[in-house]
């Protein structure tokens, strides 16, 4: 049997999600479970759901699931879609990868820009792509395999007035990148509650247009748990139809009351921007590449750094100094490491982490440069 060992100190988990859970949303999970159907679960219910409006910036019903994010993706699709319509999706990574193949399960027709893992879904390309017959537009917001941030704004300008959904995963960037369901236009927006909401996985959302909703009354997936009609009536009410997730329901209202509340969404993310310049200063001074290629789709929630042989590097980190990097995902495998820059995070975890990173690329044997230096120098700006 392995023996266990104690290693003191936190475990740095700088993984791109689950992210670190604050110890208050912690000790709020570790409340006794109160009656789903009773007066005091309503009023629960209805501030999460008031407090996840704010985070989506939507006026419009949010609905909740206790599923990972996969559900949430699922749920995008079945309400607002029927078999053989026509989707596109664009290939920004391994996420985008995932949802188009359950797209295509699903029995809808995707239709597939291809792309090279290093650029977010192209506005101009989707638009070429719309036929009159396409009837939602899947986008991955933040790529987390691969650190790029698609333009969703954009996205949508270009779509001009034709009639498609826009379906948008914010897995890896509600709650720490700019995000505006309403105001960019969004149909569905998906998200999940382990990434910038500081929460164990396990919650995960769909903000509905009014638009989708009414697509929702034509759409012939089938449905049955997934479907938003009687989520939206029970919601009404601050309820359920099944059995909640109280308790993560309690860590989601306190990690909403420190976003909203105490921080302010606005530096929530202006942190994130600071913590990911920070990080490519010290992945440019280390002489590596970011593998994003375009400026204007850097992450701000993670960055991923090109390197040929990273699990080596990944396996050395761990070990040595009890941290958990992002590995590279399919076909980026071994070709890259991900370090994770959101959640519940500070400077000094940030300096820790980039620590962690130097000494580890030395001991894999890279001669590299004083990258925590110039990260240091950005953080005491
Ligand atoms: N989409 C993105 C962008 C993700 O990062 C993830 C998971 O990391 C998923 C979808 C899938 O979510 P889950 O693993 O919670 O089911």
């Amino acid at each position: 049997m392995k023996r266990l060992v104690y290693r003191p100190g936190r475990h740095f988990l700088q993984i791109p999600g689950p992210t670190n859970v604050p110890d208050r949303v912690l000790r709020a999970i570790d409340a006794p479970t109160i009656d789903h159907r009773g007066p005091d679960f309503a009023q629960l219910g209805l501030e999460v759901l008031d407090g996840l409006r704010s985070v989506c910036r939507t006026q419009g019903p949010v609905v909740v699931y206790p599923a990972s994010g996969t559900g949430a993706w699922e749920a995008a699709l079945v309400n607002t879609l029927s078999p053989g319509d026509k989707v596109i999706a664009s290939e920004t990574g391994h996420f985008a990868t995932l949802w188009r193949a359950m797209a295509t399960k699903l029995g809808l027709d995707v239709v597939w820009l291809e792309g090279d893992w290093r650029h977010g879904a192209d506005p101009e390309r989707i638009a070429a792509a719309l036929e009159p017959d396409t009837r939602a537009v899947m986008v991955v917001h933040n790529e987390t395999s691969t650190g790029v941030t698609s333009r969703i704004a954009d996205v949508r300008a270009a779509m001009g007035d034709h009639d498609a959904l826009l379906l948008v995963d914010t897995i890896s960037s509600l709650a720490s990148i700019d995000y505006r369901h309403d105001e960019w236009g969004v149909d569905v927006t998906v998200g999940g509650s382990q990434k910038g909401l500081m929460l164990p996985a396990g919650l995960s959302f769909n903000a509905v247009s009014a638009k989708a909703l009414d697509a929702s009354k034509t759409a012939k997936l089938p449905r049955s748990y997934w479907d938003w009609t009687p989520i939206v009536a029970a919601n009404a009410n601050g309820q359920w139809p099944y059995t909640s997730a109280t308790n993560l329901l309690y860590g989601l209202r306190e990690a909403l009351q420190l976003l909203l509340e105490e921080e302010g969404l606005e530096n929530v993310f202006a942190r994130h921007a600071r913590h990911a310049e920070a990080t490519r200063a010290a992945v440019h001074g280390w002489g590596l590449e970011v593998l994003a290629l375009d400026e204007r789709e850097l992450s701000n929630s993670l960055t991923a750094v090109v390197l040929d042989g990273s699990d080596e590097l990944r396996r050395i980190i761990l070990e040595r100094f009890d941290m958990s990097l992002g590995a590279g995902l399919g076909k980026l495998q071994d070709q890259i490491f991900r370090i994770g820059h959101l959640g519940d995070f500070n400077d000094l975890m940030l300096a820790g982490t980039l620590g962690g990173v130097q000494m580890g690329l030395r001991l894999a044997g890279h001669d590299v440069g004083d990258g925590v230096g110039a990260a240091l120098e950005r953080l005491q700006r």
